[in-house]
């Protein structure tokens, strides 16, 4: 059963997500409108009137605004019209105090205003007692508000954020100037990179590796060929719809180059820096600028070409 808002003039507010909701402005009034209120263990409550029974509305629920004098009555801008011969136009207020205590007043009706069996003047309201206006029997009911769990939202939100970066992007790419393909193609540029430095790395790793630290070649061979694998791993991952694998692919050689440096080897040193820096530049989110691509590229074309030569001049030596 769906849940009213009226507001104090009389005007039904729109609302979507009450559970998120304190207060929330009235369109035509502008007054802003309390729906919670804070019980005394701090559990935040709201109170509602049910129509239990009534000529219309039967079933209708509605949200009390606290702090609010709240007329009740058949005719004009009433916070809720009870359309029925025996309501007067106006027949009494209700008011709900910022503690959740619900109190009505009659306003000097012709039939009465009635909590159980008993016609007040003024009386307080406990919670699921009825009240009689008319023919209109209502129900006050004080509800918990069961907020949404914040980790609920972050992973609706998440899910969402993942959606959106499912959608392929490469053929979209808009980048002005020749360069375009190279900017269109970056990923597969950068993937292409990665794993020729991968396999180039690890044949010279293999080369220096086994006869200077006394390593058995098939040792030696075995963990440059998982490092190449890994590499090429990495490298083939690299997409527009994973940040987070882009960020390896950037990151990955240039932790290989620290460890290079540490091993006092300078062409994979120089190589691994170069290819995390064309990563970087290469698989950001935003296209690189046509400049930052090519000479992301140049540089990285000129220090693979260099490992190869230090590897053949390895191999030959
Ligand atoms: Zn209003």
């Amino acid at each position: 059963m769906d849940l009213r808002i009226p507001c104090v003039c009389g005007n039904g507010i729109q609302c979507d997500r009450l559970d998120l909701i304190v207060a929330l402005p009235c369109p035509v009034c502008g007054r802003e409108i309390d729906v919670e209120y804070l019980d005394t263990e701090r559990k935040r409550r709201r109170l509602t009137l049910t129509v239990v029974e009534g000529p219309q509305m039967s079933g209708q629920r509605f949200v009390v605004p606290i702090g609010e004098d709240l007329l009740i009555g058949s005719t004009g801008q009433r916070w809720l019209r009870l359309v029925d011969g025996a309501v007067d136009g106006v027949h009494c207020r209700l008011h709900a105090t910022a503690q959740g205590v619900m109190l009505l007043e009659d306003l000097k009706s012709s039939t009465g205003s009635w909590i159980g069996a008993a016609r007040i003047v003024t009386g307080e309201i406990a919670p699921g007692q009825q009240l009689r206006i008319g023919q209109y029997s209502l129900r006050l009911d004080r509800e918990e508000v069961e907020r949404p769990r914040i980790a609920n939202q972050l992973r609706a939100h998440r899910i969402q954020d993942e959606q959106e970066e499912q959608a392929p992007r490469l053929s979209r790419v808009a980048a002005p100037g020749f360069s375009r393909w190279i900017i269109s193609q970056r990923f597969n540029l950068a993937r292409g990179l990665t794993s020729t430095f991968g396999w180039l790395a690890a044949w010279l790793h293999f080369r220096i590796s086994s006869p200077h630290w006394g390593l058995d070649p098939a040792y030696s061979a075995s963990i440059c060929i998982a490092g190449g694998v890994a590499l090429t791993w990495i490298a083939g991952r690299m997409s527009m719809v994973r940040q987070g694998w882009n960020l390896a692919g950037a990151i990955v050689p240039g932790f290989l180059a620290i460890i290079d440096t540490a091993l006092l080897l300078l062409a994979p040193t120089l190589a691994g820096g170069a290819v995390c820096w064309f990563n970087a530049v290469m698989c950001g989110r935003h296209p690189p600028s046509a400049g930052q691509a090519v000479a992301a590229f140049c540089v990285n074309i000129l220090t693979l070409i260099g490992l190869l030569l230090a590897a053949m001049l390895q191999s030959g030596g």
